[in-house]
């Protein structure tokens, strides 16, 4: 019997398909990403149109990336880490699970992220930062009568019970965040006292730092613990919110990002690192709706970033609340005197 035309088609197809493929064959690259999804999956089909590398992301919060990136330690899964709160990134460097990395586009960098780098022996570098703060739907608040909360200890006025939620602080690297700010604050016995407080009113710990005002924005929810500079975004989609930078004041995260020690593409792990401190590749932040302030000096900035010069940030203390100890500390409190309700 003779072949059919299309049998013997199959296997030069086959060819011509692959043969270009393997030509451009960049290797790939495994992330663990940090901000919300859309910057993430921006980042991901930017670079890899860009280096052809195969670009494989997975979305974690702060603690939880911490951990997988611990788990892992023995035969590493993951590359480079982007993006989240710089506390568990600065956690991973003293643990000794990511690498030291000097890229020559550090030079590129507003001080604070450089300083991240240098705190850390370089095995982190900032790339974002940005204010905490109260976010609230201008609506809810409205149809229940209630005036909007400009404080930390607004939070825990009794007409807001059940009307709070902030993250949960193993697997949030926001709301760790927020118990380092309050303690700062206030010192460690007054805050687990207002965290307590703030317990009562709160409805529920969501997994991710981004949860709680995803809520207040959709209605579900009417006060987040959350960041300022996520809720321009918001309100681009039209949702109605609101955010408040407590007269206390409040503390900021330095957005980081690391190569993990024993990364199995490590070479593009390294291009990128370099990319991702580049100016395009900051602006991206802003093209997905997201308005942290650039680590990168000639990184466009949107007006709608906030405006430290109008928030009273505390001078957070990065070195102290970036240890593992402390962190394991003040989470085994807060679960003990906390969340477990003694
Ligand atoms: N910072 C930014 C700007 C984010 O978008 C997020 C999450 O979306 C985080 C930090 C930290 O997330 P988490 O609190 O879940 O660790």
């Amino acid at each position: 019997m003779k072949p059919s035309l299309s049998r013997l088609a199959l296997p030069a197809l086959l060819a011509s398909v692959a043969a270009p493929a393997l030509a451009a064959d960049a290797g790939s690259l495994n992330i663990i990403c940090g901000v919300q999804a859309e910057w993430c999956s921006l980042v991901q089909t930017t670079f890899s149109r860009t280096t052809g590398i195969k670009v494989n992301l997975v979305a974690k919060g702060g603690g939880e990336a911490l951990a997988q990136i611990s788990a892992e330690s023995a035969n590493p899964k993951t590359d480079v880490w982007f993006g989240g709160t710089g506390d568990p990134h600065l956690q991973a460097a003293e643990k000794d699970l990511t690498l030291a990395y000097q890229s020559p586009n550090i030079n590129l960098l507003r001080d604070w992220a450089v300083n991240q780098a240098k705190q850390s022996g370089y095995k982190t570098v900032g790339i974002y930062s940005g204010p905490l703060g109260i976010a609230y739907n201008t609506e809810l608040l409205a149809k229940k009568k209630l005036a909007a909360p400009l404080c930390w200890t607004d939070l825990i006025q009794p007409q807001y019970k059940g009307e709070v939620q902030m993250a949960n602080p193993n697997s949030s690297g926001t709301a760790y965040m927020a118990i380092a700010t309050l303690v700062q604050i206030t010192g460690e016995d007054k805050a687990f006292e207002y965290l307590k407080a703030l317990h009562k009113n709160i409805s529920q710990y969501p997994r991710s730092g981004s949860g709680p005002l995803k809520n207040v924005s959709h209605g579900e929810n009417t006060i987040a613990v959350g960041w300022i500079h996520d809720v321009p975004g918001e309100v681009m989609q039209g949702f109605p919110v609101k955010s408040a930078a407590p007269c206390e004041g409040t503390g900021y995260e330095v957005g980081s990002m690391s190569i993990v020690k024993g990364a199995r593409n490590l070479a593009n792990a390294k291009k990128f690192y370099d990319w991702a401190l580049t100016a395009p590749a900051q602006e991206l932040g802003l093209a997905a709706k997201q308005f942290q302030l650039p680590a990168n000096t000639a990184a466009k900035v949107d007006p709608r970033v906030p405006d430290v010069k109008r928030i009273k940030l505390i001078n957070y203390d990065f070195a102290k609340y970036g240890k593992a100890a402390e962190r394991k500390r003040l989470l085994e409190r807060w679960e003990k005197e906390v969340n477990g309700g003694a």
